[in-house]
């Protein structure tokens, strides 16, 4: 069968491929995805309580670029949800990121903002050459507020030391020299008000997108001839892993439902960076703003096993990524999380598409 447009994924990279090619190009486009359901790691849904969790781990949508914004506002109203996380350090509940407020509750001081750019000054690590994350933190913070916060949560997440992540990895973390406890300080935030599930259905829905679900890539492709192939999963699986696999982190999540209060905690997610074998622990309704009694948390554990959630940026990885690069033919696109070997954001996968040449 002849087809022009297939598109591999039904996650935020290929429905939003799907969308412009159907409707700028007036072309029909076949989406498939392995999966049982739309929406890729952003699915949500509500569990047999009646409470509505990401499935794949916390969402909250933010950006600073008002293009991708409205673009996704054509297809959802948002619930302005604004996000904040605790860290659970040394028995006290602190903000993160790290801002003034951390500062001061952590080591029992009244820091002004200017007093605290000097404070940190005297702390942080000066003329170090930034070859990895625990280099990007001692140069921001210094050595005990790196112990405190980024060294074992690191090794949790990662199971990797941070001197053995590239700088890319933690540079991602802000850090807050205000009173700002927000965890993100975009103009843009929130959640879909009727989920990210719905988000994406809405932007699949047109007459030129056709969606085939439990349908792994490798099975229809020998039926299958195209013009354009978009492709969002894992590159080298797409390769057969021909050149070796790369590196991915994966997540298992163990849920607990509470009757009898309505809510867990103080905030939508808490850090553990010590404590416990879990890395955070979200509850859904703080982001979800659902009003409802019983509530659920997600306790998230890092894994090597399971289905790849994280890449792994270090310098093996990225050389093997390259290898593979070099092998795509003219008329196949990686776009995505996975397909790009990158860790990407929503926001920034929307933009990637928006400004793709499809
Ligand atoms: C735990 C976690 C928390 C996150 N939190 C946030 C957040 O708060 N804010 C934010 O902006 N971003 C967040 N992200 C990032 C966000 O999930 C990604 O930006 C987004 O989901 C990427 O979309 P994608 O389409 O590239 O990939 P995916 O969502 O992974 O979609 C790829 C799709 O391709 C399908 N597929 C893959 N291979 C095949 C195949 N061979 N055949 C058929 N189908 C295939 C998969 O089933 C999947 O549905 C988070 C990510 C994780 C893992």
């Amino acid at each position: 069968m002849k087809i022009q447009n297939v598109v591999v994924g039904a996650g935020f990279a290929g429905a939003c491929i799907a969308r412009r090619i159907a409707e700028e190009k007036n072309e029909s486009v076949l989406v498939i995805d392995k999966k049982m359901h739309i929406a890729g790691h952003a699915y949500d849904e509500y569990n047999e309580h009646g409470v509505l969790i990401h499935k794949y781990g916390p969402h909250i949508f933010h950006t600073n670029n008002k293009l991708v914004w409205n673009w996704l506002s054509r297809f959802t109203e948002w619930n302005n949800y604004q996000h904040r996380v605790l860290s659970y350090v040394d028995g006290f509940y602190v903000p993160m990121p790290i801002s003034i407020e951390t500062i001061n509750s952590l080591y029992n001081l009244n820091l002004s903002t200017f007093e605290l750019e000097s404070w940190l000054d005297e702390r942080r690590l000066k003329d170090l050459l930034i070859k990895n994350s625990e280099d990007v933190v001692l140069s921001k913070l210094g050595r005990d507020l790196f112990e405190k916060f980024f060294k074992n949560y690191t090794f949790k997440q990662w199971n990797l030391d941070a001197n053995q992540l590239d700088a890319s990895v933690i540079s991602r973390i802000p850090v807050r020299h205000n009173r700002d406890t927000r965890y993100f300080s975009d103009r843009y935030q929130g959640l879909p008000t009727l989920g990210y599930t719905k988000l994406l259905s809405k932007i699949l829905e047109h007459k030129n997108i056709h969606l085939l679900l439990n349908t792994e890539w490798s099975n229809i492709k020998p039926d299958l001839s195209y013009g354009k192939l978009f492709y969002t999963g894992s590159i080298d699986e797409y390769f057969d892993y021909s050149l070796g696999n790369l590196g991915y982190r994966s997540v298992k999540f163990e849920y607990e439902t509470f009757f009898d209060r309505e809510y867990f905690q103080k905030v939508g997610t808490v850090n553990y960076p010590n404590d416990y074998d879990f890395t955070r622990i979200t509850e859904y309704k703080w982001l979800t703003g659902q009003k409802i009694l019983q509530t659920t948390i997600a306790r998230e554990f890092s894994s090597s096993e399971g289905e790849p959630f994280y890449t792994v940026p270090n310098a093996s990885n990225q050389i093997l990524y390259k290898e593979y690069t070099k092998m795509i033919p003219n008329n196949v696109f990686f776009i995505g999380r996975l397909a790009e070997y990158k860790y990407y954001n929503m926001d920034q996968i929307v933009e990637r598409v928006l400004f793709l040449d499809i």
